[in-house]
């Protein structure tokens, strides 16, 4: 048991906050952006960046918010089970040992982590919804 009974630890969190909307990068805001053909012929196209399938471009991109932390918590008990890595408990809570730190700044970076593992997951998730819809 790498814990013991009564050690206080901190317990990286973190909340997924649902996307906030920010102005496209690629067209500014407008849904639209500039093509250069090779005859110089200038056309303005739908923005690809912005729009969701057939719809139109909208000028703004969903854009994820990073709330990580780090809870200060007692360990209250803990469950050991043969081939199960040890879980601890602290308050209500039910913690995994790889989410519990000494030190404040590692457990903020295992939260930081989660949330770009998390945010990946729900990015692929996207793009795959994307192009099945197609
Ligand atoms: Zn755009």
């Amino acid at each position: 048991m790498k814990y013991n009974i009564g050690d206080k630890l901190y317990h990286a969190t973190f909340n997924h906050h649902e996307g906030v909307y920010v102005e496209c990068s690629d067209c500014g805001g407008t849904g639209r952006i500039r093509v250069i053909f090779h005859d110089e012929t200038i056309a303005a196209i739908p923005c690809g960046n912005c729009s969701c399938g057939y719809d139109p471009p909208t000028g703004r991109i969903l854009a994820y918010k990073s709330i990580e932390g780090a809870d200060l918590l007692t360990i209250t008990g803990a469950e050991i089970q043969a081939g199960e890595p040890t879980r601890y408990r602290a308050e209500h809570y039910i913690l995994d040992e790889d989410r519990l730190f000494v030190i404040k700044e590692e457990a903020l970076v295992k939260a930081k982590e989660m949330h770009d593992a998390h945010v990946e997951a729900e990015t692929e998730r996207a793009s795959k919804k994307t192009k099945e819809s197609r």
